[in-house]
C-alpha cells in the first residue's frame, strides 16, 4: 500500500508531466507552419518540372504531332501501358503508308519509368508535371493521346549539304 508522501509525490509528478506536454503544445501553436494544406495552396504550389505525372503527346497549332506509329515505345514499355494502333493509308503516288490511328495510354498502369520517352526516335511524347489526375473509376485513366483529327507533321526538307572547298595544290 502506498504511503501518503508517495501519493503526494506521484500527484505532483503527474501535474509536472501534464504541464511539460502542454508547454510543447503551446510552443507549437505559435511556430511557423510547415505542413502544406492541399488543395487550398493550389495557387502557390510548386511542382518540379522534372516530376513525371502524366504522359502526353504534344500537338502544334495545326493539330499535328510527331508520332510515326513505329511502336518502339510500346515495345519498350515494361508493363503494357501503351497501345499504338496504326492504320494503313494510300499516298498520292499509290504507295501504302503506316500512320497513327490511336495512341492509347493507361495512366493507371504507368510506373513513370520514362523508357517510352527516352526511346522514342521522333520525340513525339513527353511527361508533364500536371499531377491532378484522380478519377472515380480506373477506366477514366485510359486516354487517347492523339487528338481527334490530328495527323503526322510533315518532315522538314533536309538542309543542303555544304561543300568543303579543298585548297588548290601548290605546283
Ligand atoms: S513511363 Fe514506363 S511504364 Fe509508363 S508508359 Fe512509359 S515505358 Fe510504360
Ligand atoms: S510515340 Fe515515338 S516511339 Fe511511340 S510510336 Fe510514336 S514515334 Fe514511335
Amino acid at each position: 500500500m502506498r504511503t501518503f508522501p508517495e501519493y503526494i509525490s506521484d500527484l505532483f509528478g503527474g501535474i509536472k508531466s501534464l504541464l511539460t506536454g502542454l508547454s510543447v503544445t503551446w510552443k507549437e501553436l505559435w511556430t511557423k507552419k510547415v505542413t502544406q494544406q492541399y488543395p487550398e495552396n493550389r495557387s502557390t504550389l510548386v511542382i518540379s518540372d522534372r516530376f513525371r505525372a502524366e504522359l502526353v503527346m504534344p500537338h502544334d497549332e495545326n493539330n499535328e504531332h510527331a508520332c510515326t506509329a513505329c511502336g518502339i515505345c510500346q515495345m519498350n514499355c515494361p508493363n503494357g501501358t501503351i497501345q499504338v494502333i496504326p492504320k494503313m493509308v494510300e499516298t498520292e503516288d499509290g504507295k501504302k503508308k503506316k500512320l497513327l490511328d490511336r495512341y492509347v495510354y493507361d495512366l493507371g498502369m504507368c510506373t513513370f519509368c520514362n523508357l517510352c520517352v527516352l526511346t522514342c526516335p521522333s520525340d513525339a511524347i513527353k511527361f508533364t508535371n500536371q499531377f491532378e489526375n484522380a478519377t472515380f473509376t480506373r477506366g477514366k485513366l485510359v486516354q487517347q493521346l492523339n487528338k481527334e483529327g490530328s495527323q503526322l507533321r510533315a518532315k522538314k526538307p533536309a538542309a543542303p549539304k555544304t561543300q568543303i572547298q579543298t585548297p588548290p595544290k601548290e605546283a
